[in-house]
């Protein structure tokens, strides 16, 4: 098992492991990835080092010890209420990520209709099926029962659906600005008025696009109102470590005024080690994640992120008209937007033997799945692989159109059959497996592709059981 060394090593000898471990790492530097990491270039990047390493020990922990981190909260928070057409009652907090800005506002609705009227039954929040994962792990941790409205064939949620799973249980409704899965907003406006009409809170996650709709907008394209104009959206929560190009580790979640944010807060009077305040999840709170999210937005202005905005927008527009012209390929829904999933629209061509193809050319591809497809979120730095891209995804299509068996082989047929079985609790005990595996004092890494322990092993366990060849 390992230990801590005896005695310390040498620096650079650490230092050389470190990058070396790297090496096998998915390549974002040359843009081959579409997730993960929203990298702008290295100026920009080495200008976040910077402002993170000013701030490097400091800890948010205790705002009056650190009145610098404060400020940076306040201000970031000032900002993204008046990025989202806030008035000065507008309130919030910066946290750790979207996760935390999405489980937050569920704690928060909650402890909120408690305080009103005793709840004697398991309170419910109405999301759209396409939410963030998040939300849902919120509802685990937090004791809220999941109600999932279904989506209109545009990937949308279906409003007149929400409307009728609303009951006195409910405590929340969520929309997407944009949704992960298929990069699309759902009907906020039309939320905004069943939220005011049935007095519940709205919570819009724009953990990916907060940073991104409102300087399209600014740009002359359309989009959809989202944002505290809308009278009945009561919270949002927007990543500034995705589109808003800080370092990582740093997210915002706005309330319309403190009459809500109130329930987030926890105090504990009594604790032995002093009368305990904290606004978010967090106790330690990293200074370094609130400095260089301070310093991107004053670093990049409007100006920058409306450029940004005008590159991405122009980029995935030559990817979804590329996709879009590939004989067999369709860009699922009508985003307009820089994250969209794609799939196939031709029998012969199964759409993860395209993803295979794609990976064995160098490429980390995303799956989705209900429906299956592809999946790509897109930065600035993808200008320069497009053709590349395209002209790979076609001959990937090719060859999969060629040869039918690639759609049995490898990760497509694991990803096929666990997109289509039925039986969900069956890929849920293994994916737990894979997990206890994963974090297991060994921690075996499974790699990706066909040579993956685990995947390999779940393919043979439920080919045997339910496959067909
Ligand atoms: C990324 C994302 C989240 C979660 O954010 P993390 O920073 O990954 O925790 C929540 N909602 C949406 C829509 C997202 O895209």
């Amino acid at each position: 098992m390992k230990t801590i060394p005896k005695r310390g090593l040498d620096h650079a000898e650490i230092l050389e492991q470190m990058q070396q471990y790297g090496g096998q790492d998915v390549n974002y530097h040359d843009a081959k990835t579409w997730s993960l990491v929203y990298h702008l270039d290295e100026k920009h990047t080495d200008f976040l080092k910077q402002a993170y390493t000013l701030y490097f020990s400091e800890n948010a922990l205790n705002p009056m010890a650190f009145k610098s981190l404060k400020r940076f909260e306040t201000e970031v928070i000032n900002m993204t209420a008046a990025m989202f057409h806030g008035d000065k009652k507008v309130v919030g907090t910066i946290t750790s990520g979207g996760t935390e800005s999405c489980l937050l506002p569920v704690l928060t609705y909650r402890d909120m209709a408690r305080a009103k009227r005793k709840l004697p039954f398991t309170p419910e929040m109405v999301v759209p099926e396409s939410v963030h994962v998040a939300w849902i792990k919120a509802a685990k941790y937090f004791g809220v029962k999941i109600i999932y409205a279904p989506l209109k064939s545009d990937f949308r949620v279906d409003v007149e659906a929400v409307r009728k799973l609303i009951n006195r249980r409910t405590i929340l409704l969520v929309g997407s600005a944009p949704s992960y899965p298929h990069g699309v907003i759902d009907p906020i406006a039309e939320l905004s008025l069943v939220a005011q009409q049935h007095n519940i809170p709205l919570h819009v996650d724009a953990c990916l696009g907060g940073f991104l709709l409102p300087f399209i907008e600014k740009n002359g394209g359309e989009v959809p109102q989202f944002d505290f104009r809308l009278p009945g959206v009561t919270s949002i929560s927007a990543d500034v470590h995705k589109y808003g190009f800080a370092a990582k580790g740093a997210s915002t979640v706005t309330y319309r005024s403190m009459k809500y944010m109130k329930h987030q807060f926890f105090v504990d009077e009594n604790w032995p080690g002093g009368v305990f305040a904290s606004p978010a999840l967090l106790g330690t709170r990293p200074g370094g994640a609130f400095a260089a999210a301070w310093a991107a937005m004053h670093a990049l202005g409007e100006d920058g992120y409306q450029e940004n905005a005008r590159q991405i927008m122009e980029v995935s527009a030559k990817l979804q008209n590329g996709i879009n012209a590939v004989d067999g390929l369709t860009v699922m829904g009508h985003p307009n937007m820089s994250v969209f999933g794609y799939n196939s629209t031709d029998d012969k061509v199964n759409i993860f033997a395209v993803g295979d193809q794609m990976e064995a050319k160098g490429w980390h591809i995303d799956r989705i799945q209900r429906p299956e497809g592809l999946h790509m979120m897109v930065v600035p730095g993808h200008a320069k692989i497009v053709d590349s891209f395209l002209a790979d995804l076609e001959a990937a299509v090719e060859a999969v159109r060629s040869n039918p068996d690639l759609a049995v082989e490898g990760s497509a047929a694991m990803y096929g059959m666990i997109a289509k079985l039925p039986f969900r609790g069956m890929i849920k005990k293994e994916v737990m497996t894979m997990m206890e595996e994963l974090y297991s004092p060994k921690g075996s890494m499974p790699m990706d592709g066909a040579d993956n322990p685990w995947s390999v092993r779940v393919m043979a366990k439920l080919m045997q059981r339910f496959g067909k060849r």
